[in-house]
């Protein structure tokens, strides 16, 4: 198979995007799938709108989602500049489109904006769907000069060729076909010698010898015109595929109405990479087997964009969630308290100072709550069991009476000689306890309910065994006995 080289080339116009993030990823996917090369490519060309900042925070996002470039503006390649302003520093849009004039496919227009916006004026009140209709196309030597002396900066457009079809077959999509009237002749670089968009993604596409484009479905149309931009540079298109829309609940575009929609948002509130970068796959794309729970290692050896969706995606939050609890469930205490440490710290569970000397008890709490998490955040909520019971009516009403007097009793008594309790300990006292109680006609459920209440003051929350560990024997020991009384 030819080498394959994709690339994802986001504007830093704003923080990484859903919609950016999974094309991001499936051109990831792509690549690693198929032992191929994945650019990253930083198409900055908008000056007014792309900052350094959104640039910085767009790869520091990538990388914390895993997915690594194997050429890009800061690690360079064979192919760069990898940043577009870069490439214009260097000359690399001006000698192309100078090609373009020399061969007739493209011509310079003196128009102003105003002369453009009557254009669009006169189309629109005649019916007509506006579009540069090629006023400076056959302009003579002497009309060139005379504009050029009057001060004004040509723009360069390209000559769409009339009655064209503009045909390709769409990876994801199947084939489809483009009438070239709908175009109208576009500007490819502006009088200010800055390339647009269409015509630095075709120069870039060609230097870095991209074989597949894999992007969003609102650019369509611009594969329309890059095509035949390719064709006039007498360069070999690449292969084109168009993703879904990402839309919401309400079948509308997704968007900040929706909720999150930035990556860095959902970093900070808690969410793995492993659960974005899962869910992202699982927007318009599904395993053959049906599994829905992933690792980048598992869908690199499952994907295959034969299984990518064309019918739009819808963006379910709570699915997001449910995946995040997952990833949360996969992950290795040892791992787990690292990540939740800064929001216990931040909640005032615990000082930074005391981390090391509490150490070991915390880690049993985030083992006992992990199964309780959702995203990271729920830690401060789970955590809040450990802290002081407050005996309220309600919870003195639930311990009243001789049963749960009992059965506190005998947790009591059981724990009164213990020093330490692993979790295989505690199940076992647990088993013991519990079958002497039942013996004495306690049933199961009111021992469970009397413990949890007893030690957290909650009627739900991490199991009988996990609180016991987590406590120590000493601390639940107390708690029991402030419990009876
Ligand atoms: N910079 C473009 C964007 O962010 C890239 C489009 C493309 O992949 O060609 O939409």
């Amino acid at each position: 198979m030819e080498n394959i080289r994709v690339r994802f080339a986001p504007s830093p116009t704003g923080h990484l995007h859903i919609g950016s993030a999974r094309t991001a990823l499936f051109n990831w996917l792509y690549a690693r799938s198929l032992n191929g090369v994945y650019v990253l490519r930083v198409e900055d060309t908008d000056r007014d709108r792309s900052t350094e900042t959104f640039e910085e925070t767009i790869l520091e996002d990538l990388a914390w989602l895993g997915l690594n470039w194997d050429e890009g503006p800061d690690i360079g390649g064979a192919a760069g500049p990898y940043r577009q302003t870069e490439g214009m520093a260097a000359g690399v849009y001006t000698e192309p489109a100078g090609r373009l004039i020399a061969s007739g496919h493209a011509y310079e227009c003196f128009c102003t904006p105003d002369e453009l916006e009557s254009g669009r004026q006169a189309a629109l009140a005649a019916g007509r769907m506006p579009m540069y209709e090629g006023g400076c196309r056959g302009l003579g030597v002497e009309e060139k000069q005379r504009f050029l002396k009057a001060g004004r900066k040509p723009a360069i457009r390209f000559a769409v060729a009339k009655k064209e079809q503009i045909v390709f077959d769409d990876l994801i999509r199947g084939r489809l076909e483009f009438s070239s009237e709908v175009l109208g002749d576009f500007i490819i670089l502006r009088a200010n010698g800055a390339p647009t968009y269409n015509f630095a993604v075709v120069v870039d596409d060609a230097r870095m010898k991209i074989t597949h484009v894999l992007r969003g479905e609102d650019h369509i149309t611009n594969t329309a015109r890059q095509l035949l931009i390719f064709e006039a540079l007498g360069e070999a298109p690449p292969v084109f595929g168009h993703f879904s829309m990402i839309l919401g609940p309400d079948k509308a575009k997704l968007s900040k109405r929706h909720g999150a929609t930035a990556v860095g948002d959902y970093r900070r509130e808690g969410y793995l990479s492993e659960a974005i970068i899962n869910y992202l796959a699982l927007l318009s794309w599904s395993s053959k087997s049906g599994d829905e729970v992933f690792e980048l290692a598992g869908l690199t050896k499952e994907f295959s964009i034969s299984r990518v969706s064309k019918s739009p995606a819808i963006f379910d939050a709570a699915k997001l969630k449910w995946l995040n609890g997952q990833h949360i469930r996969r992950l290795d205490p040892a791992t787990l308290i690292n990540l939740v440490l800064p929001y216990l710290v931040d909640a005032g569970f615990v000082e930074p100072q005391e981390i090391p000397a509490q150490f070991g008890s915390l880690m049993r709490v985030v083992e006992a709550v992990q199964t309780n998490l959702e995203v990271l955040s729920d830690i401060v909520r789970c955590v809040k069991i450990f802290g002081a019971v407050r005996f309220d009516q309600e919870i003195v009403a639930g311990l009243a009476g001789d049963e749960p007097k009992k059965i506190m009793a005998a947790f009591a008594a059981a724990l009164a000689d213990r020093e330490a309790l692993d979790k295989d300990e505690a199940k076992a006292l647990i088993t013991t306890v519990s079958e002497a109680l039942k013996a004495e006609g306690v049933k199961g459920k009111e021992i469970f309910q009397t413990m949890r209440l007893a030690l957290t003051g909650e009627t739900s929350g991490p199991e009988l065994f996990y609180l016991l560990y987590a406590f120590g024997p000493r601390e639940a020991g107390i708690r029991l006995k402030d419990a009876i009384r």
